[in-house]
């Protein structure tokens, strides 16, 4: 599993995680479906191995405020409204939103990717 040892907990995390479609989880929910599913693991835990996978590139950290993050199974390019109602995360296709006039990056540096999180709630 990309360089990473396979411990028991982490094979137990990413059949959770990659065993379905493509979703945004965030590492509270994910330590409810490893409790439903009899995996016994701290919430310190999932956090490491969250971050352990994102570091690996198997997934994509979606960073919708300072204290909240969800991650993404699906590691291409595209971008994501933030259900702020239901601190929900969905997708947007990259081609959906055109980037224009990006500042130049520093010298010596090259733009990696764009993120965009569009925020929205119910009403008009
Ligand atoms: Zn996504």
């Amino acid at each position: 599993m990309a360089g990473l040892r396979p411990t028991r907990q982490r094979v137990a995390l990413a059949e959770i995680l990659f065993g379905g479609a493509h979703r945004h989880v965030s590492a509270e929910e994910l330590l409810a479906e490893a409790n439903s599913a009899k995996v016994n693991v701290s919430l310190a835990t999932i956090y490491n191995t969250l971050h352990q996978f994102r570091a690996a590139g198997l997934l994509r950290e979606v960073a919708v405020d300072a204290s909240r993050s969800y991650f993404d199974t699906d590691t291409s390019d595209h971008h994501h409204f933030y259900l702020e109602d239901e601190q929900r995360v969905i997708d947007i296709p990259a081609s959906a939103i055109v980037i224009q006039n990006l500042p130049e990056p520093p010298t010596g540096m090259m733009v990696t990717h764009v993120d965009v999180v569009v925020r929205v709630r119910k009403g008009q």
